[in-house]
C-alpha cells in the first residue's frame, strides 16, 4: 500500500508525503517548521514516522523548513550524488545528516528513483517512488517536458504535476517585470497549464489514472483556471476528466486529498 498526500504545494511553500504502513517520506520542506508540523498533524502524520528526506532542488520554496526538521528528528536526508554540495551549503548542517546516494535508492520498503527536470537551480530533480506494484511520480519547476520526465512519469499510477501559471495571465501582470517573465516561460523556468495539459493527454495514452496539477503561482494563476485549462485540452483530445482520468488540485498551505494505492 502507497500513500500520497500534499501537504502544502505552490510558489510559497511545498511539502509532500509518501509512505507505507512501515515507511514514512517528505518530498521537500518548503515551510517553517511550526507550519509544517501543522499541516502534518490535520493529516494525521506522526513527525516521527519519517525516514527520509528528498529533495527536488535547492529554491526556498523547498528547502525553507528542511534544517529545522532534520536537527529536530534526527531524519536523514537522501541526495544524488550531483546535489550534495549544493544541499551542504545551502542547509548548513553537520555532514551525517547527508546520506549520499545514485539515482535509484531505498528508503524502507519504498523504491525511489531520481530523474533530471530543466531548472534554473543548481539542480533539479523529478521522483518516482515504488511500493509492490504500486508507483507515484512528481515533477514540478520543469522548464519543459523532456522524454525523460514523461517516460519516469509514464510509470505511474498517480502524478504530482507542475501547472504552475496561466500564460496570458503572467503576461498581462503588471507587477511582473520583463526579465521575470521570460524567465518563468523559458526553457528552464517553469510549466504553464496548458503545456501541462498536454502532457497529461499523453500520460492518459501510458494509462496513468490520477493526476494531481501542483505548485501553482499564487500571482498568475488560480486553482479554478488551471483545473479548466486542462480540463478542456483533453476534452479537444477527446479524454473525459471525471471518467477516463481524474485531476485533482494541490492547494498552497492545505493539505491535499490522501492517495492509496494497493
Ligand atoms: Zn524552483
Ligand atoms: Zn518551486
Amino acid at each position: 500500500m502507497l500513500k500520497i498526500q500534499t501537504l502544502s504545494s505552490g510558489s510559497a511553500g511545498n511539502i509532500t508525503y509518501i509512505g507505507t504502513d512501515n515507511t514514512g517520506i517528505l518530498v521537500d520542506v518548503g515551510l517553517p517548521l511550526s507550519a509544517t508540523l501543522k499541516l502534518m498533524s490535520q493529516a494525521n502524520i506522526d513527525p516521527h514516522s519519517i525516514n527520509g528526506i528528498v529533495i527536488t532542488h535547492e529554491h526556498s520554496d523547498h528547502i525553507k523548513g528542511v534544517a529545522d526538521y532534520v536537527s529536530h528528528y534526527e531524519v536523514p536526508i537522501y541526495c544524488y550524488h550531483s546535489s550534495t554540495n549544493t544541499l551542504k551549503r545551502c542547509l548548513k548542517l553537520p555532514p551525517h545528516y547527508f546520506h549520499e546516494t545514485d539515482n535509484s535508492f531505498t528508503i524502507g520498503d519504498i523504491t525511489v528513483n531520481s530523474f533530471p527536470v530543466p531548472h534554473d537551480s543548481n539542480f533539479c530533480l523529478g521522483y518516482t517512488f515504488q511500493n509492490g506494484n504500486s508507483t507515484v511520480g512528481i515533477a514540478t519547476d520543469i522548464g519543459q517536458m523532456t522524454e525523460t520526465i514523461f517516460t519516469n512519469l509514464a510509470t505511474c499510477q498517480v502524478v504530482i504535476l507542475e501547472s504552475n501559471h496561466d500564460v496570458q495571465k503572467l503576461m498581462a501582470n503588471p507587477k511582473y517585470p520583463d526579465w521575470l517573465k521570460r524567465r518563468i516561460l523559458g526553457n528552464r523556468g517553469h510549466l504553464s497549464n496548458i503545456d501541462c495539459g498536454r502532457t497529461i493527454a499523453k500520460l492518459y495514452q501510458a494509462n496513468v489514472a490520477q493526476v494531481i496539477l501542483a505548485h501553482l503561482s499564487e500571482k498568475n494563476n488560480t486553482p479554478t483556471l488551471a483545473y479548466q485549462t486542462v480540463k478542456q485540452y483533453l476534452q479537444s483530445q477527446n479524454i473525459t476528466e471525471g471518467k477516463d482520468i481524474f485531476i485533482d488540485v494541490a492547494l498552497q498551505s492545505q493539505i491535499g486529498n490522501c492517495y492509496c494505492l494497493e
